[in-house]
């Protein structure tokens, strides 16, 4: 058994363990785990306190993938409902669909009984008021002012990505050998309303196939999503490449995308044997796993793989 995430699922990923040593599934292990991080108002990436998009109301976006029966469900840009990952596994569990959006999502929440709830916490507004308002304009000839702030924005935030970026990942692999993944986010920061990154994009920014294996994915999304990277490094686990080098495939794969760009990309996988592996195109970046025969998780720095 074996259950991985991004480092700020570490107020999530006991719950998840506790479930997997129990004889819970892998799907209910990464449900839990993630929902903890939703719950956690100091992280400003992921369900509660997420920074908001750009007009200051904070759209959610969350996935989640059953790689035995390779049913997935996803939501995107929701309002107002923390446990994005439990609206995205009922879309799985409750309807013949992958995925629902905006309003339909909201609709769907609502049915389920789910708590409605003003997601901005009063420390994302200040930081959200702090960097919309008071900055100089940029003149960008006659482009709506609207579009302009967030160009403006954009390019001031994209030089400080910890800031604007974040997402929790967890896999897990269960005693039956069952893996699932989930992912979830509140995306870009100060990102135009609507817009979707890889989170909730089955193959974008989440995979698993019990055959092979599973990933997820954090960072720019929308080269995750142009690249299908999740879904890469499953493909490339069933031609036959070893794990790090699947992913290490996966990420030569997104360099044209990503050179030059300030931007980053990080990823953690396993494979059906439940080795495991993390990557990341930044300094400095950790990932939280625990496995059989550990006591506690353990946090560990990520393989860097440079984008030349
Ligand atoms: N991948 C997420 C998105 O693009 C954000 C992140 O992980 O930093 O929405």
């Amino acid at each position: 058994m074996i259950i991985i995430g991004s480092s700020n699922g570490n107020v999530g990923i006991a719950s998840g363990w506790a479930i997997l040593q129990a004889g819970g599934s892998a799907l209910d292990a990464v449900e839990a785990a993630t929902r903890l991080v939703e719950d956690n108002p100091d992280d400003h990436s992921v369900g509660y306190g997420g920074y908001p998009n750009l007009l200051g109301d904070v759209e959610l976006d969350a996935s989640i993938m059953d790689g035995t029966t390779l049913r997935a469900g996803a939501v995107g840009a929701l309002r107002g409902y923390r446990y994005a990952i439990t609206v995205a596994r009922r879309v799985m569990d409750d309807l013949p669909h992958v995925f629902l959006v905006g309003d339909g999502a909201m609709r769907f929440a609502a049915e389920l009984g789910l708590k409605r709830e003003n997601l901005l916490t009063p420390e994302a507004e200040q930081t959200w008021r702090a960097g919309i308002e008071g900055r100089e304009m940029i003149d960008w000839h006659g482009v709506p002012e609207l579009v302009a702030t967030l160009l403006q924005r954009s390019a001031t935030l994209t030089k400080d990505p910890e800031h604007v970026t974040g997402t929790v990942n967890f896999i897990a692999q269960d005693s039956c050998g069952r893996i699932a993944s989930a992912v979830s986010t509140s995306g870009w920061a100060w990102k135009y309303p609507g817009r979707l990154g890889d989170s909730p994009i089955i193959g974008g920014g989440n995979y698993a196939d019990d055959r092979y294996g599973a990933a997820a994915c954090t960072g720019w999304g929308e080269a995750a999503v142009r690249m299908a990277t999740a879904r890469s490094v499953v493909l490339y686990l069933k031609m036959g490449y070893p794990l790090e080098e699947a992913c290490r495939e996966a990420f030569r794969d997104l360099a044209p995308i990503m050179r030059g760009t300030p931007n980053a990309m990080s990823l953690v996988a396993i494979d059906r044997h439940g080795n495991h592996c993390a990557m990341t195109t930044a300094e400095e970046r950790t990932y939280v796993y625990q496995a059989d025969g550990m006591g506690t998780f353990a946090e560990l720095p990520r393989l860097l793989f440079r984008i030349e």
